[in-house]
């Protein structure tokens, strides 16, 4: 039944990939590989080059309605039916074969996104154990017996059921790791998914969706369909649909909800964020200098919790900005296979302008640039998407830098001089998504944790992420939670059932 082989990982080459071979690359409906029935098709374009990889097909509403279909049907008569045991059999089927073909999927990704291959190797451990800690889920879902006071005897329970089929909408930053992310617990739960990666890097996720085929996925659970804005938002009016993941912008999570607002749909929206990374002065600046500068530069600062708003504590702020910019300025940014690298371009051409944008705004608006500041245009890297680590200095909260979401590799450093004043200016965003807190001192950390309007709070680290741990944002930054055990319950309606016992 497998139809792609592994390929022998030496093989691979930036220029020959076996999934880019010059055929436009079809949807997953209903077990099938199909055109978009209009015939559209869309270009991927690889952000180091600036070159087209690969045609897509160009979803329009009447494929959605086909993979909507398709979903429901293997929901009723298929996947809400098969036992637990047996969905974590294919789940751990497929984390085995992804295991055993990871490489390939982070050669792809890539290309595809530019994340440079030391990032999408080192994606390994959490990808493979995402899908293994969801094969646990399947087996773990229960409802709950409940003591009542109703006059009489009665018995009340609760079951826990799937909510149906769900559409999954993920961005381009971590391609195939954010498809993982709704297909895991999607799957455990018992429900199909329409899943829609973004137009800039979908293409992992459709050799995925043949890798699940492979492992035994019955066809229509998981369709993929491809496209950019207007599939996204068929998918959201649906009203086949029961449920929305959704991981992008605060403003297209906006949209989502209105959009979803004809049949009520589930939602879990997991959006921007501008998050403070608090260093005080007595933290180990030789941990904090790296971690505060990786928690912006790692993936171009293309991570919705980057750590962008960098506080410092006024007696150290001189010194310790140094050293970040120092970091940004040794960071080693270009060939995206060069297992040295750290940082590769942004993922297209319409990021690059909006982050050359703020780069702009921070200086019209008076923040002094110890790091990078312009776009590399440097030989080969001319061609592609490349901006530097940047750090400015001098920031006032009330500039552009300071308060929108850049995403891109912008550091806004700002001095402070109190808990109290930190804490409230770190919370003055409409934003909740990540923190972090710089400190030897353990009550303070506690304290500060306590204090910060986020989802996730990091202490004497940050970004690190756990399947077990949960992860999702407070006010703009969204609802829901992704990770941990809460996440399975997002894809499961609770029925409490009452037997009145003769
Ligand atoms: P990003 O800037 O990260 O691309 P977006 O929120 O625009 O953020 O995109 C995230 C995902 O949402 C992508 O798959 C994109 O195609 C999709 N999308 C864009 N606009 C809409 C919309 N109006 N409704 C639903 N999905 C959308």
């Amino acid at each position: 039944m497998t139809v792609f082989k592994p390929v022998d990982p030496a093989s691979l080459t930036p220029h020959k990939h076996p999934f880019i071979d010059g055929k436009p690359k079809q949807m997953l409906i209903g077990g099938q590989w199909r055109d978009a029935l209009s015939g559209k098709t869309f270009k991927s374009i690889n952000p180091s080059t600036g070159m087209p990889i690969a045609e897509i097909a160009d979803a329009g509403a009447e494929d959605i309605d086909a993979a909507v279909a398709a979903a429901r049907q293997a929901f009723e008569t298929t996947w809400r039916k098969v036992k637990p045991l047996d969905r974590q059999a294919i789940l751990l089927a497929a984390a085995d074969l992804f295991e055993k073909r990871y490489e390939e999927f982070a050669w792809l990704d890539t290309i595809d996104y530019g994340g440079p291959i030391s990032r999408t190797r080192s994606g390994q451990r959490r990808h493979v154990g995402l899908l293994r800690y969801y094969a646990a889920q399947a087996v773990s879902l229960h409802g709950e017996t409940i003591e009542n006071s109703l006059p009489g005897d009665f018995l009340t329970y609760t079951l826990k059921e799937p909510v149906g089929v769900v559409g999954a909408i993920t961005p381009w930053n971590g391609p195939i790791g954010n498809s993982i992310w709704k297909i895991g617990p999607a799957l455990a739960a018992g429900c199909t998914l329409v899943l829609k990666p973004s137009e800039h890097a979908s293409l992992s996720t459709l050799m995925f969706g043949q890798l699940m085929l492979d492992a035994g996925l019955p066809p229509g659970v998981l369709n993929i369909v491809t496209g950019a804005g207007a599939a996204g938002a068929a998918i959201a009016a649906h009203p086949g649909i029961d449920k929305i993941s959704f991981t992008g912008s605060t403003a297209t999570g906006q949209a989502i909800v209105r959009a979803s607002a004809g049949n009520l749909k589930r939602l879990s929206l997991e959006l921007g964020g501008k998050s403070p990374n608090i260093v005080f002065a007595d933290a180990d600046l030789d941990a904090a200098a790296p971690g505060s500068a990786m928690a912006v530069f790692a993936n171009s600062g293309q991570i919705c919790s980057a750590g962008t708003r960098l506080f410092v504590e006024r007696p150290i702020y001189d010194e310790f900005v140094e050293r970040v910019s120092a970091i940004g300025k040794a960071t080693k940014v270009g060939d995206v296979f060069d297992p040295e690298t750290v940082m590769g371009p942004l993922v297209s051409e319409a990021q690059l302008t909006r982050v050359c944008g703020y780069l702009d705004a921070g200086r019209n608006e008076g923040a002094r640039v110890l790091a990078g500041g312009a776009r590399l245009q440097d030989g080969d890297l001319a061609a592609g998407y490349f901006v530097p680590p940047t750090v400015f200095g001098d920031v006032r909260d009330d500039m552009k830098i300071a308060r929108e979401e850049i995403f891109g590799p912008v550091i806004s450093a700002i001095p402070f001089d109190s808990v109290e004043e930190v804490v409230a200016r770190g919370n003055a965003t409409s934003f909740g998504l990540g923190a972090g807190v710089w400190t030897k001192d353990l009550s303070k950390a506690h304290r500060v944790s306590r204090e910060l309007q986020s989802g996730s709070v990091w202490v004497n680290c940050y970004q690190a992420m756990d399947p077990a741990v949960p992860f999702g944002g407070y006010k703009m930054s969204g609802y829901g939670r992704e990770s941990g055990i809460q996440h399975v319950e997002e894809y499961l309606n609770v029925k409490a059932v009452t037997i009145k016992v003769a």
